[in-house]
């Protein structure tokens, strides 16, 4: 059954069409057998009729000729007279030479009554009246003829009167039915012959044609069949019993046997022509069921391709079949499937590459159009727009009002876009992107300005009044990045620098993601240093102009990478400040001093230490604690802050500056002359000092307008009440200058180089000579 329903549909064709024929070829065979075997039968009944007529004709003539012959016995005088004399020497002898004339087997004469005088040819004398059937019989006819068994022999026996004046005798005669007789009836009837006893209900079988032992047994097995039915049968043989002569009561009956072997033969050879034809007709069958098979497969097999050539995406040929009701119905649904998966299939791939809420092309679609320019030979520019306020919007006005302003953005981009732009996509939920192939080889930057003011122009949304703030950065492809992986990353970084920037437009800066890796591994590394104690402090000193008196020093954060080596203090100041780690550092930095100092203190030295602040630190409002916690006592200590540091969170940086000042700290102003401040803005904060930069120093003894603007402003400082320090000095010249101009402190290669902390006391020893001359020779100069 499984393997029935796993069929093809040929196999189910071709099995069921087989069944078919199978059984309608059995059913025929069947009934033709039955047909046959009854024809063959009703033929054996024909040749057995036929062959009974024969057997009777025959005894019928043999029976005329005897008599005849016996009739010529009787009527002869001689033997007349012999019997007659009643001489039994005499009667015996004309007896045995007569009948030996007549032929017959056995011969006797007989009383009137039927009582034997003399017999002849009989093995066993007789007794009594042996043939009172026959001798009735004949008394009635005049003669009579019986077949009947004599001493296990079956003999076709006659009685014919002797009749002479005083002479009443009978003459009975007796000619064997012997199995040559057998035979010779056997091939005149084409049948097999048995001669067979009949009495009182017991058979035994007295001569047969054949020497066969099965003959013999045919007899006892029809022992109860009635004599007279037309066609008896046994295992091998169709048998029909006959009466030999008129006499009712012939105990001999023949059989006369016709083999069913050799009657069924013929049977059997019509039933294998059928079996034949049957066989014929299945492989016939069998062709056509192939054949038509074959024709009403093919189409179904060429849909089933069909169907799977749409499956596999391919656009296939739509077959050619025959037009029946069945087929027609499924090639129009393949067709239609086709059709139906194709609109699919393309709806599929516009969302693969287009963001759904603003209809633009998204950030799939961008990177598909830029594998292919990394390769190109002109350039393309990646725009990308950040809407750099969007989660504030998006937070307080809501989703709905969220995607409102991001239509806003798509549409403005739509309109204002130059038509160069071959891109234009939202690349995340903020962020949009455009790329460009740009005509000249000008940079992005006016572009980028454009778009960020066409960007931030106001808007209406449900009658809200918005200003948008983007970041427009712009990424040179293949000139920026020559990988997916660096654009990638790159742009990233483009956009978070645009982000920074204060006109927040940023074009990638080459080498800038190379900064950008190796600001990862310092920042981490960085983070390992201040845990693991890896950064040093150098001092540097500051001496009084005046006579070389070493006062103070500048303590400089120092570190040395494991693998990058020196780590500049400008590179990872700024690094911590950015990465959120400065108060760490600088955390670090205050507890390092105040070790060092306690150490100075008992080495017998006693300047003072100017410690270097960021801006970040003046806005932490615990540095004024960690100070006073770091430091018994801020005398001496000095912090140095640059105006910019103050002014990018004035009010917090006054509160801390205000602080420090109060636990009895100096405040110094570094860099100053960088920076934009007048010095008037200066009186507003709490400082004592000014530092001057150590760029209008380093060259002071070459550089007039250098001379012109320290000079005054030394003046100027001291008008408002600070004193200065010069940083940079290098030579001995710009040290006379500026302690001439009433420069209270100086500090510079020209007498140190930043240095650890303990060797500061061999080179106070050092310096105190060297200055001594020093001061004395310049004295001497004036
Ligand atoms: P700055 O505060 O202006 O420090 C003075 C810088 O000038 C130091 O560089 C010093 O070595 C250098 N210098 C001193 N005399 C001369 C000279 O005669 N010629 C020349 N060419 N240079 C001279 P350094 O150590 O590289 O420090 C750079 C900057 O790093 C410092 O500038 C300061 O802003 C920052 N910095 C250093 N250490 C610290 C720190 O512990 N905390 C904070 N917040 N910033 C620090
Ligand atoms: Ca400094
Ligand atoms: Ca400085």
């Amino acid at each position: 059954m499984v393997a029935f329903a796993r069929m093809g549909f040929r196999g189910r064709l071709l099995m069921a069409m087989m069944s078919v024929v199978l059984m309608t070829g059995l059913a025929l065979l069947l009934v033709f057998m039955i047909y046959l075997l009854q024809d063959e039968k009703q033929r054996a009944a024909d040749s057995l009729d036929v062959a009974e007529r024969v057997t009777v004709e025959i005894m019928d003539r043999r029976s005329e000729v005897l008599i005849a012959s016996l009739q010529v016995l009787v009527d002869d005088f001689g033997f007349r007279s012999a019997i007659a004399s009643g001489d039994e020497a005499t009667i015996a002898s004309v007896l045995e030479n007569h009948s030996g004339r007549a032929g017959a087997d056995v011969a006797m004469i007989l009383e009137d009554n039927g009582s034997p005088i003399i017999a002849l040819g009989l093995d066993m004398p007789l007794s009594g009246q042996p043939f009172p059937g026959l001798l009735a019989m004949a008394r009635n006819q005049g003669m009579a003829a019986q077949v009947t068994s004599l001493q296990d022999n079956a003999y076709q026996m006659f009685m014919v009167p002797i009749r002479a004046a005083g002479l009443r005798a009978w003459l009975a005669a007796g000619f064997v039915l012997d199995q040559a007789f057998a035979s010779t009836l056997s091939e005149l009837t084409g049948t097999e012959v048995v001669f067979k006893l009949v009495e009182q209900g017991t058979a035994s079988v007295l001569t047969t044609s054949s020497r066969d032992d099965d003959l013999t047994s045919v007899a006892d097995q029809l022992a109860d069949a009635s004599p007279d039915a037309s066609l008896l049968e046994t295992e091998r043989y169709f048998v029909r019993s006959v009466n030999l002569t008129d006499a009712p009561d012939n105990p001999v009956r023949a059989l006369l046997l016709i083999n069913r072997d050799q009657a069924l033969a013929s049977y059997w050879q019509r039933v294998t022509g059928l079996l034949l034809i049957v066989l014929l007709a299945l492989a016939l069958a069998a062709l056509v069921v192939l054949f038509t098979a074959r024709a009403l497969g093919r189409p179904v097999l060429e849909l089933a391709r069909f169907a799977a050539d749409i499956g596999e995406g391919r656009q296939p040929q739509t077959p050619l079949v025959p037009p029946t009701r069945e087929l027609t119905t499924l090639h129009l649904s393949l067709d239609t499937m086709q059709k139906k998966i194709r609109d699919r299939e393309e709806r599929i791939r516009f969302n693969a590459i287009h963001d759904e809420l603003t209809g633009l092309y998204n950030r799939k679609a961008v990177m598909d159009r830029v594998a292919p320019a990394l390769a190109e030979p002109g350039s393309v520019w990646l725009i990308g727009i950040r809407l750099t306020r969007f989660k504030a919007l998006n937070d307080t006005l809501g989703m709905r009002f969220g995607d409102q302003v991001l239509n806003l953005v798509a549409n403005r981009l739509q309109a204002t876009l130059p038509d160069h732009a071959e891109v234009i996509a939202r690349t995340s939920g903020a962020e949009f992107s455009l790329l460009i192939q740009p005509r000249t080889t000008d940079t992005p930057d006016p572009l980028l300005a454009s778009i960020r003011d066409q960007m931030e122009a106001q808007g209406i949304i449900d009658d809200t009044p918005i200003h948008l703030q983007v970041a427009v950065g712009a990424l040179v492809i293949p000139d920026h990045a020559g990988t997916m992986d660096e654009v990638r990353r790159r742009f990233n970084l483009v956009m978070d620098q645009a982000e920074r920037n204060d006109d927040h437009i940023a074009t990638y800066q080459p080498g800038g993601d190379e900064l950008h890796l190796r600001e990862l591994t310092l920042s981490q590394d960085l983070q390992h240093a201040l845990a693991e104690g890896g950064l040093d402090i150098y001092y540097q000193p500051k001496v009084r102009l005046a006579d070389g008196h070493f006062v103070q020093v500048e303590a400089l954060a120092r570190w040395q990478h494991p693998t990058l080596g020196f780590i500049s203090p400008d590179e990872f100041i700024l690094l911590a400040e950015r990465t959120g780690q400065i108060g760490k550092l600088t955390r670090f930095i205050l507890n390092r001093i105040a070790v060092d100092q306690r150490q100075w203190r008992l080495q017998g030295l006693d300047h003072g230490v100017a410690i270097n602040l960021s801006a970040l630190d003046l806005t932490d409002t615990s540095l004024a604690a960690e100070v006073e916690q770091a430091f018994p006592s801020l005398e001496g200590v000095t912090f140095e802050i640059t105006e910019s540091a103050v002014m990018s969170d004035p009010r917090a940086a006054m509160l801390t500056l205000e602080k420090l000042r109060a636990l009895g700290a100096n405040l110094s102003v570094d860099d100053f002359g960088t920076g934009y401040s007048s010095l008037s803005q200066l009186r507003q904060m709490p400082v004592q000092e000014l530092k001057i930069d150590k760029s209008f120093v380093m060259k002071l003894n070459e550089e007039p307008q250098d001379q012109l603007i320290v000079q005054s402003t030394i003046d100027m400082a001291h008008g408002l009440g600070l004193s200065v320090v010069a940083e940079g000095i290098e030579n001995q010249e710009s040290w006379n200058l500026l302690r001439d101009w009433g420069c209270e402190k100086g500090q510079g290669y020209f007498m140190a180089r930043p240095m650890p902390s303990g060797q500061l006391a061999d080179w106070a020893s050092t310096f105190q000579h060297k200055a001594r001359a020093l001061t004395t020779a310049t004295s001497g100069d004036r």
